[in-house]
């Protein structure tokens, strides 16, 4: 029952145990996957918005140049571009160093020396341009996107640009945010320098990211997925994919241990519904493995009790159902009768004699104890052949046998069912008469000595025997009292010349 109860549990628990571990691979491959293709779209959507963002630019350009000195041309023109799209939080026209046109209205830029690091590298570049994110002079961190503007001789003298206010709602940002936390994954960017361009926590925006292989990887213009622990050693599930036209990289990213949560919380669920499955099979196999085991417990508990008399029947209400029992208990069967025949014969052997075949006196005793124990009374015929010696010197030994024999048979015949007949000594006889007192006893025991008179004995002839009675408990309570009363009487019938029965006398 051990072993069936112990295989069902181990072959649960181990499924349980690979469900379990399949069931994590697959969700950390499927949020790996996930987030990787999430990183993928939200890039190539980023990529796509700042190509749009330098056409406008560019297009915008192009149309100043053909006037370059209107100022209202270039007042509209970045009024349409702040106002008509979303893409920027403001635009300016810079010529010369100059910044001439702005919108929003910002009187104290209006008309100034540009100074700020992205005016400072759209200057030096001449080219259109991404900037790093930096602090504006305004306390803005800020992207700088910009369009170089040419003269009609080609000669270099400005840029229309568009800027993106990193910590307040612009287009990435919302491009991104549509995102947000979706399926509890998170997304930031970063720039060519591993600053944080866009991240949920707005207060971590502008800060640089160190340490950390998956910026290195995604910077390096790889796309990929892998477990990362972050720089707060918190291992990630991230998938990233660079943003090319600004060297930029997007991470997408969920924490490994919320996407294990959810296992536990499957794993829960789970064991809720196999657990009555598992009772039932527990119980089955238990039930089972009991029915099996019982016949072979109960033969084997009745196997010590072999010698027992109710062994057998013992034996036969064992049900042996199947045909391994059937055929075990079949073998003890046989088993049990060929001991309990043997041991029958040695029980008989122990108890009779073996010339006359009456009770010996170990069987004698036993039988009266039954008697004084139910408080039966009965009387001792001690019954001696008179010259018996002679016998043997005349005819032989086995003459002599011959007799005992003959004595035994005529014994029998004249005692009832329930008279004992026992060969006590040589050629000494007690006949015990249960519920017989002294006078039917007497009666008997002449209708017997009578009888043996005139019975024809082989070879020998007649013979005669002499016979003493007592009675239990008349004569003593003593068993042997009783046996030394019936001697004294036989002893009294020699005595008084053999052939006769006498009653002990009572004192
Ligand atoms: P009494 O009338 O006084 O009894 O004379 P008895 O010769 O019978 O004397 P006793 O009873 O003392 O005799 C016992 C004799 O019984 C002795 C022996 O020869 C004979 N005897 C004892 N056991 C056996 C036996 O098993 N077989 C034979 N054949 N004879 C036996
Ligand atoms: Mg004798
Ligand atoms: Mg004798």
């Amino acid at each position: 029952m051990f072993l069936a109860l112990s295989a069902v549990v181990m072959a649960l628990g181990s499924s349980f145990y690979f469900i379990y571990q399949v069931q994590k691979e697959q969700l950390i491959n499927y949020t790996l996957k996930s987030n990787y293709a999430y990183a993928n779209k939200l890039a190539s959507a980023t990529n796509n918005f700042l190509e749009s963002a330098l056409q406008q630019l560019a297009y915008s350009a192009k149309i100043i140049e053909a006037d370059l000195d209107n100022n209202v041309l270039l007042e509209n023109e970045v009024k349409r571009l702040h106002l008509q799209t979303n893409s920027f939080n403001s635009v300016v026209i810079n010529k010369n160093g100059i910044t001439v046109a702005t919108s929003p209205y910002l009187p104290n830029v209006l008309g100034v020396t540009s100074s700020s690091i992205g005016a400072q590298q759209a200057l030096a570049k001449k080219q259109p341009l991404i900037s790093y994110p930096y602090v504006s002079p305004e306390g803005n961190l800020i992207i700088f996107i910009t369009s170089p503007l040419f003269d009609k001789n080609s000669e270099y003298i400005g840029y229309i640009g568009g800027t993106l206010y990193l910590k307040e709602s612009n287009i990435l940002s919302e491009l991104l945010e549509q995102g947000y936390y979706s399926g509890g994954s998170h997304i930031y960017v970063v720039d060519a320098n591993k600053k944080l361009i866009y991240h949920p926590d707005s207060k971590r925006i502008g800060e640089q990211v160190n340490n950390n292989s998956v910026i290195t990887a995604v910077l390096s213009g790889s796309l990929g997925k892998e477990l990362v622990k972050n720089s707060e050693n918190v291992s990630m599930l991230a998938g990233y994919a660079p943003v090319k036209i600004a060297n930029w990289g997007v991470v997408v990213q969920r924490p490994l241990k919320d996407t294990l949560a959810y296992l536990d919380v499957l794993g829960v669920e789970i064991f809720k519904r196999i657990t009555p499955l598992v009772l039932v099979m527990l119980l089955a196999t238990a039930l089972l493995a009991h029915f099996i085991s019982r016949p072979l417990k109960l033969l084997a508990d009745s196997s010590h009790l072999l010698n027992d008399e109710n062994s057998a029947n013992k034996l036969k209400d064992i049900k042996s159902w199947y045909f391994e029992a059937q055929q075990l208990k079949a073998a003890m069967l046989e088993g049990v009768n060929i001991l309990q025949s043997q041991m029958g014969q040695l029980r008989q052997d122990a108890l009779t004699d073996p010339l006359t075949g009456a009770h010996n006196r170990r069987s004698l005793n036993i039988l009266l104890e039954k008697l004084m124990d139910k408080h039966i009374p009965f009387a001792v015929l001690e019954i001696d052949i008179d010259f018996f010696k002679r016998v043997n010197d005349t005819f032989g030994h086995d003459v002599g046998d011959e007799v005992l024999k003959a004595l035994t048979e005529v014994i029998q015949k004249v005692s009832r069912k329930h008279d004992i007949v026992a060969r006590t000594g040589g050629e000494e006889f007690l006949l015990v008469l249960p519920n017989e007192d002294s006078d039917s006893a007497f009666v008997i025991a002449e209708r017997l000595r009578k009888q043996v008179k005139a019975t024809s004995m082989p070879k020998v002839g007649h013979i005669t025997i002499s016979i003493g009675i007592a009675i239990w408990p008349q004569h003593n309570d003593d068993i042997d009292q009783v046996y030394k009363c019936a001697d004294k009487a036989l002893y009294h019938a020699k005595e008084t010349g053999r052939n006769k029965t006498v009653i002990a006398s009572l004192n």
